[in-house]
């Protein structure tokens, strides 16, 4: 391989087009001032789209937490929260209590087994 090869081989890549990156800092890592800018406002998007995604989650499980509460009943098999589109995966707290693992969406918190989700209620006052 002759030396230019080799050095060519060497040069960083440009984040976006993948091209070579010629001239410049070692650590450059956008080839043009284009493929900089198009590489932000993409993760800026992908961020967005993400957090909507999450967002969207949240509001339905919330949803639906809320229809438990108001059903008058606090206990309801997770399968069956499932089917109606609930999400356990996704919530905005978690903590160990005692032998139980309570979870939260926004005000409303629950514990969560493998199989069922009970004691579903508001919080009252947060600290
Ligand atoms: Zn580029």
């Amino acid at each position: 391989m002759s030396y230019e090869k080799k050095f060519e081989r060497n040069m960083p890549v440009c984040l976006e087009c993948g091209d070579r990156i010629r001239y410049g800092r070692a650590d450059k890592r956008f080839c043009s001032d284009d493929c900089r800018s198009r590489h932000h406002y993409a993760q800026a998007r992908m961020g967005r789209s993400f957090r909507r995604r999450i967002l969207n989650t949240l509001s339905k499980n919330y949803d639906i937490l809320e229809g438990v509460i108001h059903s008058g009943s606090d206990s309801v098999d997770l399968m069956d929260l499932c089917a109606m589109g609930f999400t356990p995966s996704i919530v905005t707290s978690y903590r160990k209590c005692g032998k139980h693992e309570e979870y939260g969406c926004f005000d409303i918190k629950y514990i969560m087994t493998q199989t069922r989700v009970y004691s579903v209620s508001k919080i009252q006052n947060f600290d």
